[in-house]
C-alpha cells in the first residue's frame, strides 16, 4: 500500500498528535557556520579514537555511518568525511529556539531530546488550521528562522507520528490517517514497535514472527508468555492502540502580552487602549491553549526604567478578553497617580488552569456569555486570517468612567 505524503483530507482532524524531529541536528547546526561543506560527508563529534560519532550528514549515512558509532569505525566507513568538533553552547541556543517555535503552536510540548518533541495540536486546529498545514507552518518557520530542516510525522498516536516522521526523513513530512494507521503499522517489521530491541526481536524470529502483522495475528496470551508484560504492551502497538497522551514536559506557568511604546506614554486613555489590544491577545492565547486565568498582574515601566507589577484575583476563572480588561484597568486605576510617563505596559495571566472538560455555564452571566462567544467568533477570524488581530472597533472604546467598567454596550459579531 502507498500512503501519499500529500493525501489531504478530513481524516487530518483526526491526527492532532505531531512528532517535530531535527534532521542531522548537530551537524545541521555545524553547517550554518560552514556552509561550504554543505552537501559534502560530515560528521559530528571529536575525531579522537575513543568517541562517538554525535551526528553525520546524510552524505556520510550513505557510508554506513550512524550516531553513536564508535569515531574510529565512522571514520573508517566513510574516511573522507569531514569531523567537526562539536559546539554544544551553540546546540542549546539551537535547540532552545526550536523549542520556542513549538510553544508557539501549542503549550501541550513533550521535549525528547534537544532536538525532537511530541506537539498535541488539538487545541490549535481553529487558530492555525488543519495538522498538515501546522506540520508544514513548523517546517517552514525552522527553516526560515534557524536555516536547519525538520521532519514531521503526523498520526492519531505519538507512537505511529514517531514512526511517521522517522519515515519522511530527511526534510520530509508524513501524515498517517488515522483508518489507515493499521494497515500501515502491518507493513513494517518488528523492530518498528516501541521496546522491540535486538534480544526481543531474535525471541520473537525464533517464533516465525518477523513483522508487525505477525505480531498482530499472534494470540496475546503466546506473546505474554514469551515476553511478559512487554507482550501485551507489542501486542496492542501493533494494533495501532497506544492511548499515552502527550505529556507536557514543562507546563507554562502564566501567559501574558506587553508592549513598549514608541515614544513614552502619559494619557489614561492610550494605555487603555493598549490594556485592550493586550487582553485579546492575551485572552486568544489562553483560548488556543485550552487555559482560564484567575490572577490578572499588570506591569508598568516608567520612562526612568523603574518598573512596578501589581496583581489581583479574579472572583472565577476566565479565557475572556473583556474580563482580563476590567481587571487590568481596575489595576491601572489603583495605582493612582504616576509620578512619570510609561515606557512599557504588560499583562499578564497567572493561577492558570485547564478549561477542557469545564464546560462554561451559559446562564449565570448572560453579559460574560456574550462576550466569550464574540470573541470565539474572533479567534476563528483571526485563525483564518493569521496572526493579525481583528478586534471591532465597539470594543476598542475604553469601559466608560469607572474602573470596574461595567460595559453596556453588546458586543458585536465581529
Ligand atoms: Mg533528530
Amino acid at each position: 500500500m502507498s500512503i501519499r505524503s500529500d493525501s489531504a483530507g478530513p481524516e487530518d482532524a483526526e491526527c492532532t498528535i505531531l512528532h517535530v524531529d531535527m534532521d542531522a541536528f548537530y551537524v545541521s547546526v555545524e553547517l550554518l557556520s560552514r556552509p561550504d561543506l554543505r552537501g559534502k560527508a560530515v560528521i559530528a563529534g571529536s575525531p579522537s579514537g575513543r568517541s562517538v560519532v554525535l551526528s553525520a550528514s546524510y552524505e556520510a549515512r550513505r557510508f554506513g555511518v550512524r550516531s553513536a558509532m564508535p569515531m574510529a569505525t565512522a571514520m573508517r566507513l566513510c574516511p573522507h568525511a569531514v569531523i567537526l568538533e562539536p559546539h554544544h553552547q551553540r546546540y542549546a541556543e539551537v535547540s532552545a529556539s526550536v523549542m520556542e517555535i513549538f510553544g508557539t503552536i501549542t503549550p501541550l510540548v513533550e521535549q525528547l531530546s534537544v532536538d525532537e518533541a511530541f506537539l498535541d495540536v488539538s487545541g490549535s486546529l481553529r487558530r492555525l488550521g488543519p495538522p498538515r498545514r501546522i506540520g508544514e507552518l513548523i517546517r517552514s518557520t525552522i527553516a526560515r528562522e534557524l536555516g536547519i530542516t525538520a521532519s514531521v510525522g503526523i498520526a492519531s498516536t505519538k507512537f505511529v507520528a514517531k514512526i511517521a516522521s522517522t519515515r519522511a526523513k530527511p526534510d520530509g513530512l508524513l501524515l498517517i490517517p488515522a483508518a489507515q494507521t493499521v494497515e500501515y503499522l502491518h507493513t513494517l517489521p518488528v523492530s518498528a514497535l516501541w521496546g522491540v530491541g535486538t534480544k526481543t526481536q531474535e525471541v520473537l524470529a525464533r517464533l516465525g514472527i518477523r513483522t508487525v502483522e505477525d505480531v498482530a495475528r499472534t494470540p496475546v496470551s503466546v506473546l505474554q508468555r514469551t515476553l511478559g508484560a512487554t507482550g501485551t504492551h507489542v501486542h496492542r502497538l501493533a494494533w495501532g492502540k497506544d492511548p499515552r497522551p502527550v505529556t507536557v514536559s514543562r507546563q507554562e506557568k502564566s501567559i501574558g502580552a506587553e508592549e513598549t511604546f514608541a515614544s513614552d506614554i502619559a494619557d489614561d486613555d492610550t494605555l487603555r487602549a493598549e490594556l485592550l489590544r493586550l487582553s485579546h491577545r492575551t485572552a486568544s492565547r489562553l483560548r488556543s491553549a485550552q487555559l482560564r486565568t484567575s490572577g490578572i498582574s499588570l506591569k508598568l515601566r516608567y520612562a526612568d526604567f523603574s518598573t512596578l507589577t501589581r496583581s489581583r484575583r479574579l472572583a472565577e476563572p476566565t479565557d475572556s478578553a473583556h474580563a482580563v480588561y476590567v481587571a487590568a484597568c481596575q489595576l491601572l486605576e489603583s495605582l493612582g497617580e504616576r509620578p512619570l510617563s510609561v515606557r512599557l505596559i504588560g499583562i499578564r495571566a497567572e493561577k492558570l488552569e485547564s478549561a477542557a472538560g469545564s464546560a462554561h455555564q451559559l446562564t449565570i452571566d448572560r453579559q460574560d456569555d456574550n462576550w466569550r462567544l464574540a470573541e470565539q467568533a474572533l479567534d476563528r477570524v483571526n485563525g483564518k486570517f493569521g496572526a493579525s488581530m481583528i478586534i471591532p472597533a465597539r470594543l476598542l472604546r475604553p469601559p466608560s468612567g469607572t474602573a470596574n467598567g461595567e460595559a453596556s454596550n453588546e458586543p458585536s459579531n465581529g
